[in-house]
């Protein structure tokens, strides 16, 4: 695109190959983005909630994801609008930041975006609408600051904690064991957290999954997980108090390589190689011995007749390790991986309370456990369940709620969920719209409006009439001046999200307000849009 003047000076844009560009302005422009934004909001608007839909994404290759997670389903879903590109960059801030919340902010987003057509149709400049939400996002921002609540908890009680884990995994497929899971996630997250410092390093939680078993099986290993097992099945199964000697070198004598040319011709010459071979890998057994090791995990393999003389000199291995795990037992148990065999030293051998072996179910499956590692705190959450898809989702449901554990211990306050925090919002920001004299106050109105239809869809997933449970709602919360009334999603029978225990971090939520808003300004001030189009 270039810039350029005819001879009356008048500026006219000029395109490249013209005739293959569409180009939309004004408020075409602004109407053609809302409307690919709204559709993006639209899809996901259904799996909002305790009661919302899953969706089902086939990927190119054939496989299937099924999930509930908003950035997730966008990730997947493949969009080439370049809006629609931005929703899915929003559902992805939402969840680079702070892990739940993913499709709430899309929903918020489109809403917005909703509200923002029909005050463009009323006559009001696009720009003054941006402005309007920006002014409402701020007094939605502070007032959720004043509704907020303090949550107290410890090491010791942990169980506010473990309740607001289970309020996130509550919309998930996973929510049959959510009590179990949210238990596992604390608990994962309370280990490696710095309480003093008020952080988290959610690198030190590994999450892995294998298939088969229940979800019920999902279980916390206080040390890492190794999917490989002892060389030799008779090769004791527990070792505690392991002496960990981590090598990257070949376990076995050298190998005589083609270059070279070793003529035997007799028996003899044969035994005495064979001898000297065997005694060349009985030093180096000795020597693992020397140094004090209990146990020796390999890159490389050997062959089984050194597997056998391992397991007669009694000294565990395992082989075929992978170099990333290999890197992270070696961090975990404070020991060096050894390059070089001759290297070999008391100082380098990593140290663990217990490494074990176990097997599952009838299958000959087993793995490996190095808990109790001397260096780190590092943590691995194993999931069982009966497919992979189970499995992916489960991962993804857990990620969510080690968010909301960590971002509670960064931030200890919280605010009601079910709606209830929008509700409350909503008509703060309503009341606040009479103070501005300009044409914001429509665009401030809009956005009250717009707060209002997390709570709608909340109901409508519920099988609920939205509008009448929602007026319901606010008038209750308006009667009794209490931000803790939202959409009774399960049925229960009280509409209090205190008794109901569903909670949502308050970062979380300002956050939500914050990144819709943004994004909803952003495609509100694009007004030229200039793209290839479509032959
Ligand atoms: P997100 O990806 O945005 O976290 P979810 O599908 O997890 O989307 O839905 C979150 C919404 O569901 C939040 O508004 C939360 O307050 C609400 N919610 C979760 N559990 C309940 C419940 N038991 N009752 C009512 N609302 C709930
Ligand atoms: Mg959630």
């Amino acid at each position: 695109m270039a810039l350029a003047f005819d001879e009356f000076g008048r500026p006219f844009i000029i395109l490249r190959e013209q005739d293959q560009k569409t180009r939309l302005r004004g408020i075409d422009a602004q109407k053609a983005n809302i409307a690919a934004g709204k559709a993006v909001a639209r899809i996901l608007r259904s799996s909002l909630g305790p009661k919302g839909m899953d969706k089902m994404l086939q990927g190119p290759d054939g496989d299937v994801t099924i999930t509930n997670d908003g950035a997730t389903i966008l990730e997947q879903m493949d969009v080439d609008n370049q809006i629609a590109k931005l929703m899915v960059e929003l559902s992805r801030s939402q969840d680079y930041e702070i892990g739940d919340g993913t499709t709430g902010v899309v929903v918020m987003a489109g809403a917005l975006l909703e509200q923002a057509e029909r005050q463009l149709d009323r006559g009001i400049h696009p720009i003054r609408v941006a402005e309007g939400y920006e002014m409402a996002s701020r007094v939605a921002v502070e007032h959720l600051e004043r509704i907020s609540q303090k949550f107290e908890f410890d090491v010791n009680n942990f169980e506010p904690l473990v309740q607001t884990c289970m309020t996130t995994l509550s919309s998930k497929i996973v929510n049959r064991c959510k009590r179990s899971l949210a238990e596992i996630a604390v608990k994962a997250v309370l280990a490696v957290a710095d309480l003093e410092r008020r952080d988290v390093n959610l690198d030190l939680i590994k999450i892995e999954g294998k298939v088969g078993g229940n979800l019920e099986d999902t279980e916390l290993i206080y040390g890492i997980l190794v999917d490989k097992d002892m060389s030799h099945p008779q090769m004791p199964k527990q070792i505690e108090d392991a002496h960990i000697a981590i090598l990257t070198c070949p376990f076995e004598p050298p190998k005589p390589k083609t270059k070279h040319k070793v003529d035997i011709d007799t028996v003899e010459k044969f035994e005495t190689l064979r001898k000297q071979e065997q005694q060349y890998f009985d030093e180096m057994v000795q020597k693992c011995k020397d140094v004090g090791a209990t146990l020796v995990i390999c890159q490389w393999g050997f062959d089984d007749e050194a597997n056998h003389l391992l397991m007669h000199r009694n000294l565990p291995a395992v082989r075929w390790v992978g170099g990333v795990e290999l890197e992270l037992i070696a961090i975990a148990t404070g020991g060096r991986i050894v390059p070089r065999f001759q290297e070999l030293t008391p100082e380098k051998l990593g140290k663990a309370g217990m490494v074990r072996e176990k097997s599952f179910g009838t299958t000959k499956e087993r793995m490996l456990y190095i808990e109790h590692c001397a260096n780190s705190k590092a943590v691995t959450i194993f999931i069982r369940g009966g497919n992979k898809m189970m499995i992916d989702e489960t991962k993804r449901s857990i990620h969510d709620a080690l968010c909301v554990a960590r971002n509670l211990i960064r931030n200890k306050s919280i605010v009601y969920g079910g709606g209830a925090a929008e509700i409350a919002c909503s008509l703060a920001v309503d009341a606040a719209a009479d103070k501005y004299p300009g044409v914001e106050q429509y665009a401030i109105r809009a956005f009250a409006e717009a707060l209002d239809s997390v709570p709608m869809a909340l109901a409508e997933n519920s099988g609920l009439q939205p509008i009448e449970t929602l007026s319901a709602v606010k008038s209750q919360q308006l009667k009794e001046n209490i931000p803790f009334y939202g959409i009774d999603c399960n049925d229960v029978g009280t509409n209090d999200m205190r008794e109901q225990n569903v909670f949502e971090t308050l970062i979380g939520k300002q956050q939500q307000i914050l990144l819709a808003t943004q994004v909803v300004k952003m495609i509100l001030k694009i007004d030229d849009v200039i793209s290839n189009s479509e032959y």
